[in-house]
């Protein structure tokens, strides 16, 4: 299995069979953000494969942003943005390729998210740290860079609700500790900030759930969705197997014996190797049933089935069912002599099997007889030419006195 495909999230929804979960969780009308234990798990894998490609984007994105904000440390603080910019590098780097190099070797969502609630969380800390260090005065607005990365972690970075719930309300916290320590600012303007961050936590939670819930939503969606194409597969898998084998002897039936052969003659046509087919009949069955009943006559030709079944050999091999008592067997790869060996194993196989034949003229068990034919497949010839070729073979067989094989020179 190719990496790609053992990390398809529809993969994760293939081993998950308790469907009445995912029904139940769609009928409910309360919304809540956690699904009952087996479920949650599927979940979170769900979630890991099908978010971690964005989440490790919207990390370096975020990186790009936290770093871009360079020259405005410049402009505005020109006697200590060198201070600035070694405290965003070393925030910033250390983060970013920390984080990476745990998403990279990460299996859990758990993981992914807490790493990423962290580096939010160290990022919104180093802003702070900034505003400390240029004695930030509380009246001016670079206080913003805290709503951003708030923002951020909630409605960018592709997190759930707790992970992004706790770095943003962590980092509010924080400035708010901060403001009353070190700012010591009037109390309308520490409102003021206060207000404008945790306002922007506050909706930045509202909408960070919302979008968990789709998301949560979808989960169960693509899992129905999944759980209706299996069946639906599955449906067709089984109608298949119906439409190709033989009720009465479980062998395939005349049409997938004509499917499998076509299949079989271009095969063999490209890399000119030999097909042989056999038709058996079996002889004197109409006496058979006649004297013993149409019930010990289908119990005959199951018997003879199995037998026939253990001659497919190699994958091209084909034991079917023709019709009535006549069976075919398709021997790809073989030749006459090949053939012809296999005819007659399956001669003796037929009378070891010593079922009592009364009324045949033949023998005292049921006894076949046999007709092959073998041929490279070319364009000229055609594969009901071979099943012609064998089945006059077969006759002839029939008329040299039954219970013998004829193959076709
Ligand atoms: P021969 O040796 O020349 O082959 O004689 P035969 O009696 O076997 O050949 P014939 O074609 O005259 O008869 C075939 C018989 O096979 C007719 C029918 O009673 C029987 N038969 C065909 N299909 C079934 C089946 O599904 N179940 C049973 N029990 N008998 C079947
Ligand atoms: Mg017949
Ligand atoms: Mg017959």
């Amino acid at each position: 299995m190719k990496k790609s495909e053992k990390n398809s999230p529809l993969l994760v929804l293939e081993d998950f069979e308790e469907r009445h979960l995912i029904e139940r969780e769609l009928q409910k009308r309360t919304i809540s953000l956690r699904f009952p234990p087996q479920l949650e798990k599927t979940f979170r894998k769900y979630h890991f494969q099908n978010t971690l490609g964005f989440i490790k984007f919207s990390l370096i994105l975020g990186f790009l942003f936290f770093i871009g904000f360079a020259p405005l440390d410049y402009l505005v603080y020109p006697s200590s943005y060198l201070k600035l910019w070694f405290i965003r590098l070393a925030i910033g780097v250390p983060a970013l390729l920390l984080s990476l190099m745990i998403f990279h070797r990460a299996r859990r969502d758990e993981v992914i998210q807490a790493t990423y609630s962290l580096a939010i969380l160290a990022v919104g800390m180093g802003s702070i740290l900034m505003l400390l260090t240029i004695h930030y005065d509380i009246t001016q607005k670079y206080y913003a860079g805290l709503i951003i990365t708030v923002y951020y972690g909630y409605v960018v970075s592709g997190m759930r609700f707790w992970y992004a719930t706790f770095a943003g309300s962590s980092i509010t916290a924080a400035y708010t500790a901060t403001a009353l320590a070190f700012f010591k600012p009037a109390p309308q303007f520490l409102a003021t900030n206060l207000f404008f961050l945790a306002a922007a936590n506050f909706t930045g939670m509202l909408g960070n759930f919302l979008l968990e819930v789709s998301k949560r939503k979808d989960f169960l969606q693509s899992a129905l969705l999944s759980f209706q194409r299996r069946r639906l597969e599955e449906a067709n898998r089984k109608l298949k197997r119906l439409s190709d084998t033989d009720a009465l002897t479980g062998l395939a039936n005349r049409r997938y014996l004509d499917e499998f052969l076509q299949r079989e003659w271009q095969h063999a046509m490209r890399f000119s190797y030999p097909i042989s087919v056999l038709m058996i009949d079996i002889d004197f069955f109409k006496n058979y049933n006649d004297g013993l009943g149409h019930q010990a006559g289908d119990r005959c030709l199951q018997r003879l089935a199995e037998l026939l079944k253990s001659f497919e050999r190699r994958p091209g091999d084909l034991a079917a069912r023709f019709g009535g008592e006549e069976f075919v067997i398709v021997l790809s790869g073989t030749d006459e002599a090949g053939a012809e060996k296999i005819a007659e194993e399956i001669r003796r196989g037929v009378l070891a099997l010593k079922i009592s034949h009364p009324s045949s003229e033949v023998s005292a068990y049921v006894s076949v007889s046999i007709g092959g034919a073998s041929v490279i497949p070319s364009m000229e010839g055609s594969k009901e030419e071979l099943i012609e070729l064998a089945d006059r073979a077969m006759y002839r067989a029939k008329e040299l006195g039954r219970n013998q094989i004829v193959i076709e020179q």
